[in-house]
């Protein structure tokens, strides 16, 4: 067999190898049936009892009440930058909408928002290179459709703290990147959505969140498969939806689950975490980009001053089996996705290249 590498990109990211393997093992035959689930219909039994038991475990692992309903739709999690909009701006008569941006994924949030609404940005990260993430504290109009923020910015290793109150007026979350990576409780939020391909499973839909009295509110114009309310009706199955994608989440959610849940992923996330700050933090060569008090579990992002010994710092971890350090192309420098499946060991591992690569390089 062929080496896994430490995979460290930010999604699709890495899944536990022994899911991995279960899927290999059941990809021909899964339970018996002669068929790969693949091949199943995604309204016969089979299929249904993963989207029931995906559900069942998502609110044991959370504690998500009733006062939600969670289904999956198309279209990973930029589909909800319009999703959002389309299904949450007739709320309130004015149509407007309030974006906090810590991040790109929020600036593109806000520009689709604009299409189907008003929206004001209260919060802009953006002067302050998005390294850090400003204090907001503000009397809303209550006259407000929603506030949209993006819980964990996934380019710049920054992560909200501690979220603003919003009052009667629904917090709206682009929890993509942060998912399960520390306890939280989502039913605190209007509507929470994230693409699959971080910390769930393969890319390509998105779990959605939302508050009942939410639903039914949708735009005219709302395409039918962008449609909450229905979507909820029919269960994430308004059309044939992405059955690997649910069945792979399934056993994530399983291995979430048998490793002792969210809150042993969090103490997890924060030591992976520590080692690469404590490391950044004694560094000569590397500097962080997140401002100390913002710094994500998730990711962890710095750079080299030199483009020529940053350039050998990736060719080098490469070779030791670190994957995927590059960090996204807007930004710049390193970015290490260190989400639930990233293990301890690769995370040490890291550690020590880098430590290693600054003594030999100066
Ligand atoms: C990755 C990411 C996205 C984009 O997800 P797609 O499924 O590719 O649309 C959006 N928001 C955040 C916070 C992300 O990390």
């Amino acid at each position: 067999m062929s080496q896994r590498v430490y995979n460290f990109g930010a999604g699709p990211a890495m899944l536990p190898t022994e899911v991995m393997e279960e899927v290999q093992q059941e990809m021909l035959d899964y339970q018996g049936h002669g068929a790969s689930i693949i091949e199943i219909s995604h309204r016969a039994p089979p299929f249904l009892e993963i989207l029931e038991e995906t559900e069942s475990i998502f609110r044991r692992l959370t504690g998500l009440g009733s006062s939600h309903v969670m289904f999956f739709m198309h279209g990973g999690a930029q589909m909800q930058f319009s999703a959002v909009p389309l299904n949450l701006m007739a709320r309130k008569e004015k149509r407007s909408a309030v974006y906090l941006i810590t991040g790109k994924w929020g600036v593109l949030a806000e520009e689709e928002a604009r299409k189907f609404g008003s929206t004001r940005v209260a919060l802009d990260g953006k002067p302050l290179g998005f390294r850090k993430i400003p204090e907001w504290e503000e009397i809303l109009d209550p006259e407000t459709s929603y506030v949209h923020l993006t819980s964990n910015n996934t380019l710049y290793g920054t992560q909200w703290q501690e979220y603003p109150d919003t009052g009667e007026v629904p917090l709206v979350s682009d929890s993509t990147s942060d998912i399960l990576s520390r306890k939280e409780d989502y039913s605190r939020f209007g509507l929470v959505y994230a693409g699959l391909q971080k910390n769930l499973g393969p890319s390509g839909l998105a779990l959605v969140l939302v508050r009942e009295d939410l639903l039914g509110l949708a735009l005219p114009q709302t395409p039918k498969l962008l449609d909450y309310q229905l979507a909820h009706e029919q269960r994430s199955l308004a059309n044939t939806t992405s059955v690997f994608s649910i069945y792979v989440t399934l056993k994530m959610l399983r291995w979430v689950e048998k490793q002792g849940g969210v809150a042993v992923m969090e103490q997890r996330n924060r030591e992976k975490s520590k080692l690469l700050y404590d490391v950044l933090d004694d560094s000569e060569l590397y500097k962080a980009v997140a401002d100390p008090e913002n710094r994500s579990i998730c990711n962890v992002t710095f750079r080299l001053d030199d483009d020529e010994m940053e350039k050998r710092f990736l060719e080098q971890s490469l070779n030791e089996g670190l994957y995927a350090l590059k960090g996204h192309r807007d930004v710049g420098g390193i970015r290490a996705s260190i989400y639930n499946s990233m293990p301890l060991e690769g995370v040490k591992a890291l550690a020590d290249f880098m430590q290693d690569f600054e003594r030999r390089e100066t």
